[in-house]
């Protein structure tokens, strides 16, 4: 049915329709669903009609021509993955370089102590891979209800762990309270990030082989 507001009391939030076929149709805020904005007298609506219990016409669905009915954010964002940028690669690059002189180094002159300190850009490295990057834009959408949130210290840390699905801390806390047993694994993995894990396995592991094999041919001669 169309029709236009005819009374709308704001601060009780309800008000009536005066409908096309001449019929005054009372209303709830509730039944709204263009929520962009507040209703007034004199706006053209759309709506769905039921009879409540004295049987009078009492508007299901109302929506106010002209506006949109879903919620519109500003600056609507969705989670940007992060990503591995070229200081990443730098980083990477210099992790390598380091461990491999290490190793060079341990395997010309068979002291550990002195290798060592070649590891100590390596060490750097890691740390700085291991670092919180901050997501490009300020404020993302909820996963669950979709509202737009500003990033705080909880969601940056989840979007440095690769999380894409962003909880605003209200949905946040309603998910903790249906799941309370994930509540201590997911404060306690705060890892230092998947790739510099792997970089920090795969250059112990190229140490060790080294070490190991070196160990093997001085058993053998
Ligand atoms: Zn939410």
């Amino acid at each position: 049915m169309n029709g236009k507001i005819s009374q709308w009391k704001d601060d009780k939030g309800f008000g009536f329709i005066a409908s096309d076929d001449g019929q005054k149709v009372f209303f709830h805020i509730s039944s709204l669903t263009t929520k962009s904005r507040r209703p007034e007298v004199g706006d053209c609506v759309v709506f769905a009609s039921t009879t409540d219990a004295q049987n009078r016409l009492k508007a299901t669905s109302v929506a106010i021509e002209g506006l949109a009915k879903t919620p519109k954010y500003q600056n609507s964002t969705n989670v940007e993955p992060k990503t591995t940028n070229a200081f990443d690669y730098f980083l990477i690059v210099i992790l390598l370089l380091s461990i491999a002189v290490v190793v060079k180094s341990y395997l010309d002159s068979k002291n550990i102590e002195q290798s060592a300190i070649f590891g100590i850009p390596a060490v750097v490295a890691f740390i700085l891979l291991g670092r919180q990057k901050k997501p490009k834009n300020r404020s993302f959408n909820c996963t669950k209800c979709k509202k737009s949130e500003r990033y705080d210290s909880r969601t940056i840390s989840a979007w440095n762990r690769g999380s894409t699905r962003l909880y605003c801390n209200q949905c946040h806390v309603e998910w903790l309270r249906n799941n309370p047993r994930q509540q201590e694994t997911y404060s306690s993995s705060k890892s230092g990030g998947c790739l510099g894990t792997l970089t920090l396995m795969l250059g112990t592991g190229l140490f060790g082989g080294y070490t190991v094999i070196d160990w093997l041919v001085q058993m053998v001669i």
